[in-house]
């Protein structure tokens, strides 16, 4: 599980606060969504967890360990990041989910980890990509592949920013497939960010909606409104329902 107390981070001494008491549960096997205007603090968030950027204050915990206080290694067996653009260089498919056992091999891989990379491609059905170059695959082929090194960590939690950001169509609904699967076979938690409400009432279990720096309001899909929606984005939107489905059509009621 993960647990983030009363964080806080900023850029630079005399920077405001970007994210200031933001507080943050989530369970393993859940998907949660962060929905947050640009520049609320989404990606500033995922550097937080990831321990690329060092919070001011404030507690991120998981299993009730401090991430911030592991070793990379001890916190990249936790937490895996998923890039939206991905440039692995030439390598092979195999190569490139390799390296996302780093933490486990240090310097030469060994035996158990190329199965754990078969067994990931396996189940991915990515065997047939082995021993392609990473470069000459499809934007939507390239991301399985990255959510595929990104497993090789054997994580806890995967943190996506905008997996579906640069694809069209029926490669998102591929990524959304393969979060869903993941998250429900292997019990990983995933924590990620989406702009289309639509797309995160179809992945998200759990929905965190960003401003001003903190969580304003938190819960399952029946907390994502127009009220909310309104408050958070100054949008207005119009909630329907088709076949028993939540969908959010842009434009509120005309009054
Ligand atoms: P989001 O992902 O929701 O669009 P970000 O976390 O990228 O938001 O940005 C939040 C705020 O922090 C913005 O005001 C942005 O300008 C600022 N910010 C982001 N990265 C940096 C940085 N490296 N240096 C200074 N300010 C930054």
């Amino acid at each position: 599980m993960l647990e983030i107390q009363d964080l806080r981070s900023r850029y630079g001494k005399r920077s405001p606060a970007v994210l200031d008491g933001l507080e943050l549960t989530l369970q393993d096997g859940q998907i949660g969504v962060v929905l947050g205007k640009n520049g609320s603090g989404k990606t500033t968030l995922f550097k937080n967890i990831l321990g690329i950027k060092k919070p001011d204050s404030g507690s991120i915990l998981f299993d009730g360990e401090d991430l911030l206080k592991m070793s990379r290694s001890a916190r990249a067996r936790r937490v895996a990041y998923v890039p939206q653009s991905i440039h692995f260089g030439a390598l092979s498919v195999f190569d490139t989910v390799l390296m996302g056992r780093v933490s486990y091999f240090g310097f030469k891989a060994g035996k158990e980890d190329e199965e754990a990379v078969w067994r990931i491609l396996r189940d991915m059905q990515l065997e047939a990509f082995a021993a392609r170059n990473v470069e000459q695959l499809s934007g939507g082929e390239r991301q399985k592949i990255a959510i595929a090194r990104a497993l090789a960590q054997e994580p806890r939690l995967l943190v996506f920013d905008e997996p579906t950001g640069n694809l069209d169509v029926a490669n998102e609904q591929l990524i959304i497939e393969e979060a869903r699967r993941v998250s429900r076979e292997k019990g990983i938690a995933i924590l990620t960010s989406l702009h289309d409400f639509n797309q995160a009432l179809e992945l998200g279990d759990r929905f965190f909606f960003l401003r001003d720096g903190r969580i304003r309001h938190s819960g399952g899909a029946e907390i994502v409104t127009e009220d909310v929606i309104r408050e958070i984005f100054d949008a207005e939107v119009r909630v329907v329902e088709i076949e028993g489905k939540k969908i959010i059509v842009n434009g509120g009621k005309k009054t």
